[in-house]
């Protein structure tokens, strides 16, 4: 006996005991034990951030994984199953920060470094504990515990070696350059950490003088949307080819930015080059000794402000590269802290936003404004804190790129991507990335390893025990490789032997630390195989993973597949690439699925302050992990994934029909006693005769198991769900809907089929829904079945023949017939149930065999093939397109059309009076009705019903309203569907002629007369 099912699944609950029954049964262990020494599958899994709990993005990535790992499993493969947190950098520490109240880097230091490595660690052994209990919530299965956490000392150490290599190679530099600056972190950002980190701003547009010191009564105007930046100017660039005009009122500009205006001198822009002016804010200390004029810029754009440009070298990426051409004097009007310096005067100690309402009302007040307003844009903002960020000029350490490029981009042609397009993305970024900036100024995170001597030598330190061998102080109180214990730490200098060298203060880009991990994890030229040697310095006691020896790198290297969202290509696709190419000259990964973003159901993002964030807890609770699965499962990966609850609905409602089709199968085979025979999965019931109907449905199945195997082989979920859909909605639909009666009067063949169908859809769906499908191989295959596995997990991923392809079309063609028939009913307002004579079908090559089936679903007595009334759609020429092709055929064309004389050929092309016309050369209008006929038509096929009905045929839709309606009586009193009944029919009926019809339709034992219609237990 199967355990019947309620009326609709309850997911949260079933996942809940599913997940203790894998707990109590050790199913993970169970599977990694029956594929250990098969063919190794090679999965790397990209670190989370160990700050936060599990969100509802997150799920979506580890869901992909866990779907391709279990179906890798499935298919016998080894894997590693290895979890990784990313655990230190901004990320972790302006959290932390954010916890203890502490708003910038002075507070941290006096805080204690020592004290706040100390919240860091323990903020990523909280987060990780909360990542690891939602994972297994969503049905992750990995290797817990033994996760690899990026701060661990083996992490660094082998980062370290890399960097010794970059630097052995000449790589590796300290380069003072502008860049994006976060004032609130106050540290540089690197250009791959600023993907996706624009938004709209509204930032002030200032017109303002800037007065020519040989021209009295003219000056420059120019524009900018940064006011902070005017007291760092130094000159003003114009173009050199533009033209430039004095306007009346004594201002020049370019006179393409104004050309309706009256100028009384025009000069190319070449002639004003050289020209001194007054600075804007000569009078601070700040602009002493500098001398402002024009220079010739080819890049001046025509495309907005004035035509020229105020040039800033101290604030600006570009200005700073003319600074350099022009060698024009770099003044850095802010601080670490976004701060003006004292050598500002009155602005000293303002933020560069506070500074501008003094700035606008100081040049105001000095006549220097033209104009003020406000401008949108697209601005840069901190994509840890949300700070605007601002450009400074500082010192950072820098990997040169320039000779890897080609190796990058030759190790990326080798790496298939899905989809194609985030490949072309990958090969635009390295072409156009510049150099690596891998230095922050920050305190708990990768410690650079980098001693610069007084000498002149900069040592790198390759590795943990090179240190040891090289450090004279500061060893003995170094517990882990972090800031500060690594700061006290003194060198010897290997070149010239001078002691006491001290590392610099940086620390390293998040993303070495990530890069790592194919090699950090793998154990690469490690000499011998350490049993939980991996989980070192602050990552001891959180971990126990191994530290495994080369082999087992060579092994596991590179990556069959790695999977993360879209904006890891710049980050952890491009540190991994980067750092394994200069390693081993080799791409760390063979292929890749990326995916796009997540929003709202409403495709707004979601934010925690717009009320629109889903928990990923609320959502376990509310739709259930299964039904989270599906919709990520279900998102094609280059479009961006509507999540939420209305989507959620929607897929508990397509879930039906397979829950009905299960409901189905498992009422009927209790009723009548049915019990499966287990080796009917391996290639559908043998030694049963089976039916036509029986032996679509087995050919069905094994088609629903290629498509979806394809599917998963291309990493295209979304395809494996639309396979397992269709193939649900066939089984319910046509397969159920045809065979009903042959479940309530026992027949093997039907209930050994649908079993076998159901059963391998499972198989087939339970990757994407663990729990449901383990649920109910559990209730339909393990509990009844001795010989099965306890789990489908266990049970391999099926193995079917080729699906006879010309059946499944026949039968698809059979059901659009249907489709359409029921269609052309509907038009005409005839009940499903009321019969009628005939039905002609056209276009319907396929299924003319199965004309039977045809009868007795569109309840008809006949069908014909090719004869009777057409679709008709009026067809009017297209004068314009066919005018000139045809000339003075067309009056016979149009006559032919009106008469309807027209052969269709497909795809909208048509032949008529002798002609071949494109589905452009005709126009198609409204449908033609026939009188006593309806009709329905979807380009090739049409289907027409006579709708005439006579005595006979009414009778008959009497009889079947009349069954419709007892049978509802029946499921009103509560009857089983076994239970025999007394019908009583109202006197004076005549469906005498039927009666023995409706007995047997109805379950009735004998039929009486009453006064009104009524049903009794028999
Ligand atoms: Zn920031
Ligand atoms: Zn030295």
């Amino acid at each position: 006996m199967f355990r019947l099912l309620p009326s609709v699944p309850d997911h949260p609950a079933l996942e809940e005991e599913i997940l203790s029954w894998w707990e109590e049964r050790g199913t993970f262990e169970q599977l990694r034990e029956r594929n250990r020494g098969g063919p190794v599958w090679s999965f790397i899994d990209g670190p989370v951030t160990a700050n936060k709990t599990l969100g509802v993005h997150t799920a979506w990535g580890r869901t992909l994984k866990d779907v391709f790992q279990r179906y890798k499993a499935l298919r016998g493969f080894d894997q590693r199953y290895q979890n990784g947190f990313d655990c230190q950098g901004l990320w972790i520490e302006v959290g932390v920060e954010r916890e203890l109240g502490l708003n910038s880097k002075p507070e941290i230091e006096e805080y204690g470094l020592a004290e706040f490595a100390r919240k860091c660690r323990e903020k990523v052994a909280w987060s990780a504990q909360e990542l690891i209990r939602g994972s297994k919530r969503l049905g992750q299965w990995m290797d817990w515990g033994n996760d690899y956490y990026t701060f661990s000392d083996t992490n660094i150490s082998y980062i370290w070696r890399f960097l010794k290599l970059v630097h052995e190679r000449g790589w590796l530099y300290r380069g003072h350059r502008s860049t994006e600056w976060c004032p609130r972190c106050g540290t540089s950002i690197s250009a791959h950490e600023l993907v996706g980190s624009y938004e709209e701003r509204i930032d002030p547009s200032l017109f303002v003088r800037f007065p020519l010191i040989d021209r009295p009564g003219e000056s420059l105007t120019i524009w900018t949307t940064t006011p902070w930046t005017l007291p760092a100017n130094v000159a003003a660039a114009v173009h050199p080819d533009e033209e430039y005009g004095l306007q009346e009122n004594g201002e020049w500009v370019a006179i393409k930015r104004y050309p309706d205006e009256t100028y009384v001198e025009r000069r190319p822009g070449a002639e004003l080059i050289g020209w001194r002016y007054a600075g804007p804010f000569d009078h601070l200390p700040a602009a002493e000794g500098i001398e402002h004029r024009v220079i010739g810029w080819d890049e001046v754009t025509m495309d907005e402000g004035t035509g020229i440009v105020h040039i800033a070298p101290g604030c600006g990426t570009e200005d700073f590269e003319l600074s350099r051409v022009h060698d024009l004097p770099v003044v850095m009007p802010v601080d670490e802290a976004g701060r003006f310096y004292d050598r500002f005067g009155w602005l000293h100690g303002l933020s560069t936003s506070e500074s501008t309402e003094q700035i606008v009302a100081d040049l105001a007040e000095r006549g220097r404004l033209v104009a003020a307003g406000e401008y949108a844009h697209r601005y840069p903002f901190c994509w840890r804190c949300n700070t605007p960020l601002i450009f400074r000029i500082a010192d950072d350490w820098f990997i040169s790129v320039d000779e890897v490029r080609p190796r990058l981009l030759a190790a990326n042609a080798t790496v298939e991507w899905t989809p194609a397009y985030f490949g072309k993305r990958m090969d635009d970024w390295l072409r156009n990335m510049g150099d690596w900036n891998i230095s922050r100024r920050r305190y708990f995170g990768l410690p650079l390893p980098i001693f610069p001597c007084s000498c002149g030598h900069v040592a790198v330190v390759g590795s943990r025990a090179e240190l040891d061998d090289l450090a004279t102080a500061g060893m003995d109180q170094l517990v882990e490789l972090h800031r500060p214990w690594i700061d006290a730490v003194e060198i010897r200098c290997p070149a010239c032997g001078t002691e006491g060298v001290r590392r610099i203060p940086e620390i390293g880009d998040v993303w070495l630390d990530a890069g790592i991990v194919p090699f950090s994890t793998l154990g690469w030229e490690n000499p011998e195989f350490v049993e939980g040697g991996y989980g070192t310095g602050a990552a001891k006691g959180l971990t126990g993973a191994d530290l495994p020896d080369h082999n087992y790198w060579e092994t596991w290297f590179p990556a069959h597949w790695v999977s993360e969202m879209r904006e890891q290509i710049r980050l952890w696709f491009y540190s991994q690439l980067f750092m394994s190419v200069c390693l081993v000259d080799k791409a760390p990964f063979r292929s890749v699925l990326g995916y796009e973003k997540m929003l709202d159901e409403h495709g707004r993002p979601m934010h925690g302050s717009w009320g629109n964030l889903i928990p990923a807890e609320e959502a376990f609770a509310r739709m259930g992990a299964d039904v989270m699965r599906w919709q990520y499962c279900n998102q094609p990966p280059d479009r961006d994934l509507l999540f939420g609850y209305g989507p959620a609905h929607e897929i508990k409602r397509k879930l039906l029909t397979l829950w009905n089709s299960l409901g189905f199968l498992v009422r009927y085979a209790n009723i009548e006693g049915f019990r499966p025979t287990f080796d009917d999965l391996a290639s559908g019931p043998v030694a049963v005769e089976l039916r036509p109907l029986d032996r679509w449905l087995v050919v069905r199945t094994e088609k629903m198991l290629a498509d979806a195997t394809a599917a998963l082989e291309q990493e295209l979920t979304h395809r494996l769900i639309a396979a397992f859909e269709s193939f649900v909605d066939d089984l319910s639909n046509w397969y159920i809907r045809r065979s009903r009666r042959r479940f309530y009067d026992y027949d093997e063949a039907a209930f050994r089929t649908l079993w076998f169908a159901l059963v391998t859809g499972l198989r087939v769906i339970s990757p994407v829904m663990p729990f449901l499908a383990e649920h109910l191989w559990r209730n339909l295959v393990a509990d009844v079945c001795a010989e099965a596995p306890e789990s489908v997990f266990l049970a391999g991923w099926p193995e079917l023949g080729e699906p006879d392809e010309r059946l499944l079309a026949e039968i698809s063609e059979v059901r659009r017939v249907v489709e359409l028939g029921r269609e052309a009913r509907s038009t005409a307002g005839v009940k499903l149930r009321q019969p009628l004579r005939r039905v002609y079908v056209r276009g319907a090559r396929l299924a003319q065999e199965h004309a039977q089936e045809i009868v007795e679903e569109l309840r008809v007595d006949e069908v014909g093939f090719d004869q009777g009334p057409v679709a008709l759609v009026r067809l009017l020429p297209n004068l314009r397109a066919l005018g000139p092709r045809l000339g003075r055929k067309v009056p016979e064309v149009k006559a032919a059309l009106e008469r309807g004389e027209v052969e269709e050929l497909g795809d909208g092309r048509i032949r008529v009076a002798g002609e071949e016309l494109s589905a452009d050369e005709v126009i198609r209008g409204e449908r033609v009705e026939i009188a006593g006929w309806t009709i329905a038509y979807d380009g090739t096929l049409s289907v027409a019903l006579d709708t005439k009905l006579d005595p006979g045929l009414e009778l008959r839709g009497r009889v079947y309203e009349l069954i419709h309606t007892v049978n509802n009586m029946r499921k009103d009193a509560g009857l089983e569907l076994t239970d025999r009944i007394v019908l009583t029919l109202p006197d004076g009926d005549e469906l005498q002629s039927h009666e023995e019809w409706i007995k047997a339709e109805t379950l009735a034992s004998r039929i009486e007369r009453g006064e009104a219609l009524a049903i009794t237990k028999a």
